[in-house]
C-alpha cells in the first residue's frame, strides 16, 4: 500500500480506555466489586498519564477510543489526551455489547456517547471501534448517518479497506486478536476472562513481530492496547524502549483518523480494496 511522503510502511498505536466500564456493563452488581473497579480505574488515573508522558517525550500523536461513560467519569484523563492533540474515537456508551442491543438501542448508545464527548469538549469523533469488536450489520450505516469517517472493528484484511454501504462508504481500519493486548495480559474473572498472564517481554513480542511483518510488506501495523493492561509499569517500559527504535524505522506513525483520510483518498482514486457490507443479507444454510 502507498503511504504519504513515500513512507515505507505505516504504524498506529490505539488505546481503548475502557477503565471500569466493562464491569458495569457486564454485571448489574458490578458497582459492588471494588477490586475489579480499581483494576480498570488504573487506566485513566495511572496508565494514561504515563502513556501521554512518553508520547510527549517522543513527539507522538495517537488515537484513544473511549466509551462515553468514561468521558463523563474520567474527565481529567480525557482533557489531558485532547490537550496533547491526540485523537479520540467513539467506543460505545458503557462498553455495552452492540449485538445484544436492538437497532434503536444501538442508535441511542451511539448518540449518548457522542453527546457526552461533545458536551465535554465540543469534540466530534470521526472514528468508531465497537466494544469487543461486536459491531452488527446495522453499525456501519449508523456510523455513516452520523458522519463518521471510519470504523476499526473488523478483521477482513491486514490493510485498510472500504466498506461499500450501497451508495455510501466507510473506511475500515482492520484489527485482529493477535494485535490486541487482551489475550496476553487480561485476567478478569469477574467478566469471564481467565487468561494466563504473560510476562511483559513475552506478551509484547508478537506485537513487535507484527511490526516487522508490516515493514516487510509495506503495510499497516496497528496495535489495540488498553491503558490498564499495556499501560502498567513493566509492560510500558518494554514498549518505551521498543518505541525509541521503532521511531527510527521510517514508519509513518499516525492517528487512525489520518490513516482513514489517506485511505479515503486512495478509495476515490480507485486504489483501495472495497468489500460489500454486510457480506450476507440472509441466513445461510
Ligand atoms: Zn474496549
Amino acid at each position: 500500500m502507498d503511504w504519504p511522503n513515500r513512507a515505507p510502511f505505516a504504524a498506529a498505536i490505539t488505546f481503548d480506555m475502557d477503565a471500569d466500564s466493562l464491569i458495569h456493563a457486564a454485571d448489574p452488581e458490578g458497582w459492588k466489586r471494588p477490586y475489579a473497579i480499581s483494576m480498570g480505574q488504573y487506566g485513566p488515573t495511572v496508565g494514561v498519564p504515563r502513556i501521554l508522558e512518553t508520547y510527549r517525550r517522543l513527539g507522538l500523536r495517537q488515537t484513544f477510543f473511549i466509551p462515553g461513560w468514561c468521558v463523563k467519569t474520567y474527565p481529567k484523563a480525557v482533557e489531558a489526551i485532547l490537550k496533547d492533540g491526540h485523537e479520540i474515537g467513539c467506543h460505545g456508551w458503557i462498553h455495552e455489547n452492540p449485538s445484544a442491543r436492538s437497532l434503536a438501542e444501538q442508535a441511542e448508545d451511539l448518540d449518548r456517547a457522542l453527546d457526552a464527548i461533545a458536551a465535554f469538549s465540543g469534540y466530534r469523533p470521526r472514528g468508531y471501534r465497537a466494544p469487543v469488536y461486536l459491531l452488527t450489520n446495522d453499525t456501519p450505516a449508523l456510523l455513516a448517518d452520523r458522519g463518521f469517517a471510519y470504523d476499526s472493528s473488523m478483521m477482513a484484511d491486514d490493510e485498510p479497506y472500504a466498506l461499500d454501504l450501497g451508495g455510501r462508504s466507510l473506511i475500515e481500519i482492520p484489527t485482529h486478536w493477535g494485535i490486541d493486548d487482551w489475550p496476553p495480559f487480561a485476567h478478569y474473572a469477574e467478566i469471564g476472562y481467565m487468561m494466563p498472564v504473560r510476562g511483559p517481554s513475552e506478551g509484547l513480542a508478537p506485537f513487535f513481530e507484527e511490526f516487522e511483518a508490516a515493514r516487510r510488506d509495506g503495510g499497516l501495523w496497528h496495535a489495540v492496547w488498553h491503558p490498564f493492561l499495556t499501560g502498567r509499569r513493566a509492560r510500558w517500559q518494554v514498549v518505551e524502549r521498543w518505541l525509541e527504535t521503532a521511531l527510527t524505522s521510517g514508519a509513518w506513525f499516525a492517528t487512525l483518523g489520518e490513516i482513514a483520510d489517506h485511505a479515503e483518498g486512495l478509495r476515490q482514486a480507485g486504489q483501495l480494496r472495497t468489500l460489500p457490507f454486510p457480506t450476507y443479507t440472509q441466513r445461510q444454510t
